[in-house]
């Protein structure tokens, strides 16, 4: 049973103690469902979580807007990352694709979100090209403006939900000036001609990837997300709410790390007795709890910070990432480490936490992107 005293923490209300229970029934119930076919499963999943209303917190209701709540988003991510990598996956995707169109979109773009918050649209955020993904501000897909609308050009890449996704919203260069201040953000439908999927990508924890072509896409001016030249603004915006989130994904895999080690050592025989009793061993569960609780204590403060007080919490969300994620590679390290050879052994729920833990270090910007937006705000003396 995963340690649930960190709801007691003043970050906290009585709704989200309310949620955590309710989440934790739901994954029980329903989770981990089969892999077989990542894309089938992934549909499933988003399906399913949209009809019991999980992902009507992904996005706020256009009918009755009222901000997202990182706190819940957290909460939610965590859980479903602590029973099953991929149902973690679909919920955080309806948040990042949607998430342009939930911060800047105008009354039109948010119907939209009607279909996303029930689990009937697929949404997907494509921001990462080929030659610019760290270097966001330099992306080359183009927006050219033709008659009342725009003609999009180029390659986007490492697009979460590619391939299954029936909204994309897509970063383009619009040119008003140099670097991140000439991108533009754009509603982009599955079905407009020219567009297509160049390519599906498999990773090391499958989940749908793909590189995508835009071939003369032509949208309606209405379709741009803000103002021309905003696009880097709604980018660095919504990556600011679901930084954190990325946090509490890791929590959730390290929390199922340290549960499994700790099961491990106790029923685990060794040298007369259980494993739990080598001084060496609890050690290691020392610093695998220890990770734990800092790196909720980190992850809670940056969304409780973005929940009640400051209009952005980019250092907080960029530390709580960080820190959630290298910690929870360790902690899963380590988790594979006292299950011996059980550990790596393919598809057991530490090997599966090995591998799905890996790319949280690299997406929404890389560790080493998250220590230089913190040395540049300390340095400031933010
Ligand atoms: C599983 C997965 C899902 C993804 N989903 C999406 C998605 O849905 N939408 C989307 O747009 N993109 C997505 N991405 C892309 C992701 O955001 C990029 O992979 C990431 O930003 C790194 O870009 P890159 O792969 O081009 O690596 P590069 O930019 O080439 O960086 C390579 C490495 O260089 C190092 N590095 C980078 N910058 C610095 C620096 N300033 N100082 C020191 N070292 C540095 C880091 O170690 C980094 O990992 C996804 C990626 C993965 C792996």
């Amino acid at each position: 049973m995963a340690d649930k005293t960190f709801l007691s923490w003043p970050f906290f209300e009585d709704r989200h103690r309310t949620l955590a229970d309710g989440i934790e029934r739901w994954c029980a119930t329903n989770l981990p469902v089969d892999h077989g076919n990542v894309e089938a499963a992934c549909r499933e999943l988003v399906q399913k979580l949209g009809r019991d209303g999980w992902l009507a917190h992904t996005a706020p209701n256009p009918e009755a807007p009222s901000p997202l709540d990182v706190r819940t988003l957290c909460l939610i991510r965590e859980t479903l990352a602590r029973h099953d990598g991929l149902a973690d996956f679909a919920f955080a995707m309806q948040g990042l694709g949607a998430g342009p169109i939930s911060l800047f979109g105008n009354a039109g773009q948010k119907e939209w979100l009607k279909g996303t918050r029930r689990g009937e649209t697929i949404a997907a955020f494509a921001l990462t090209e080929p030659r610019s993904g760290s270097d966001v501000a330099n992306i080359e897909l183009t927006a050219r403006r033709f008659g009342n609308g725009y003609i999009l050009d180029g390659e986007k890449t490492w697009i979460s939900n590619g391939g299954i996704a029936d909204l994309y919203v897509v970063f383009a260069r619009t040119g008003e000036a140099a670097g991140a201040k000439g991108i533009s953000a754009f509603i982009v439908p599955k079905d407009l001609v020219g567009f297509s999927v160049a390519e599906k990508l498999e990773v090391i924890a499958p989940h749908p990837l793909a590189r995508l072509e835009l071939d003369r896409v032509t949208v309606p001016a209405s379709a741009m997300i803000s103002a021309p030249g905003d696009g880097f603004k709604v980018a660095m915006a919504t990556l600011d709410i679901f930084r954190s989130t990325v946090g509490a994904a890791a929590l959730g895999f390290a929390r199922r790390a340290l549960d499994e080690a700790v099961a491990r050592v106790k029923s685990r025989e060794l040298f007369g007795g259980p494993l739990a009793d080598l001084q060496m061993v609890q050690g290691t569960i020392a610093e695998m709890a220890l990770d734990v609780d800092a790196a909720a204590l980190l992850v809670y403060r940056a969304a409780w910070a973005k929940d009640t007080a400051a209009a952005r919490v980019t250092r907080e969300a960029s530390m709580a990432k960080l820190f959630a994620t290298e910690r929870a590679q360790r902690v899963v390290d380590k988790a594979v480490q006292l299950h011996g050879g059980d550990g790596v052994r393919h598809g057991h729920i530490v090997e599966t936490l090995y591998r799905e833990i890996r790319a949280l270090r690299i997406y929404e910007g890389a560790s080493e992107v998250q220590k230089v937006v913190i040395a540049r705000h300390t340095l400031a003396g933010a």
